[in-house]
């Protein structure tokens, strides 16, 4: 039995297809117990399915320079 924890981690690979069948069967069997983890991969699945139809888009733009020096002074030296 999957726990919730597990279960989010292999939520993005259970929407596209990438599990092995025994780790299908864990994820659903999860899903069916649990109504948590059931709205997660719902919201989920219609985040993925909203970016691969392009809607989300704008969201995706290049991240903003802020972000990226926020990240060259956390790294230390770039
Ligand atoms: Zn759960």
């Amino acid at each position: 039995m999957l726990s919730c924890r597990e279960l989010s981690e292999t939520a993005t690979d259970y929407l596209e297809g990438a599990l092995t069948l025994r780790q299908r069967v864990g994820v659903t069997m999860h899903l069916l117990m649990c109504k948590h983890c059931r709205a997660y991969v719902d919201q989920l699945a219609k985040t993925v399915s909203l970016l691969k139809s392009g809607q989300a888009e704008q969201d995706m733009a290049e991240p903003d320079p802020g972000v990226i020096d926020a990240f060259r002074k956390a790294r230390g030296k770039p």
